[in-house]
C-alpha cells in the first residue's frame, strides 16, 4: 500500500481533469476505498490477513462501488459508479507499483485465482520521499486548476 497523501495526488489530479467537482469528491473517496476496507477488516473485525487481501482485487471493487453507488440519488448513481470504481482502480494502480518483496498483494483474478502480482518500482521505506513529492503535485495540481478556472 502506498501512503495516503500519494493516492490522494493521483486522484486529486485525474479527479481534476473531469471538471466536475462531485464526481472528483467521489473520486477521492473511492481512492481510499480499497485500504479502508483492508484495514476495516484487518483490524476492525480482526480478520486475517489473506482474507482482507481481495479489497485490492479489481472484481471484487466492482461489487463494492456497485453498493456504495447506491447510497447516492438516483440520477447520480451511474456517475458515483464510475468515479468509486476509476478512484478504486486508481488506488491499485498506485499500489501495483510497489515492492512486496516479491510477494505482492493485488490478486488482479480474485476470486478465480489467488496469484498476486506486484511491478516492484518502489519500496516501502521510499514513501517518505513520495509523501512529499505528492503533496508538491497537490498543491501544482490546485494551483493549475484555480489559475484555469480563474480563482487565482
Ligand atoms: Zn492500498
Amino acid at each position: 500500500m502506498a501512503d495516503f497523501v500519494t493516492h490522494v495526488a493521483v486522484a486529486n489530479l485525474c479527479g481534476k481533469a473531469t471538471g466536475d467537482d462531485r464526481a472528483r469528491a467521489v473520486l477521492l473517496v473511492g481512492t481510499c476505498l480499497p485500504d479502508v476496507l483492508y484495514k476495516g477488516l484487518l483490524y476492525a473485525a480482526g480478520s486475517a490477513t489473506w482474507t482482507a487481501e481481495p479489497s485490492h482485487s479489481p472484481l471484487p471493487l466492482v461489487a463494492l462501488c456497485f453498493g456504495a453507488a447506491m447510497l447516492f440519488e438516483e440520477a447520480f448513481r451511474p456517475r458515483a459508479f464510475v468515479a468509486l470504481l476509476s478512484g478504486c482502480y486508481l488506488h491499485v494502480l498506485v499500489d501495483l507499483g510497489k515492492d512486496y518483496m516479491g510477494q505482492g498483494v493485488i490478486l488482479w483474478a480474485f476470486p478465480f485465482s489467488m496469484h498476486r502480482i506486484e511491478l516492484g518500482w518502489y519500496r516501502p521505506q521510499h514513501m517518505t520521499y513520495m509523501m512529499a513529492g505528492s503533496a508538491v503535485v497537490i498543491v501544482l495540481t490546485e494551483l493549475a486548476f484555480r489559475r484555469r478556472a480563474k480563482v487565482l
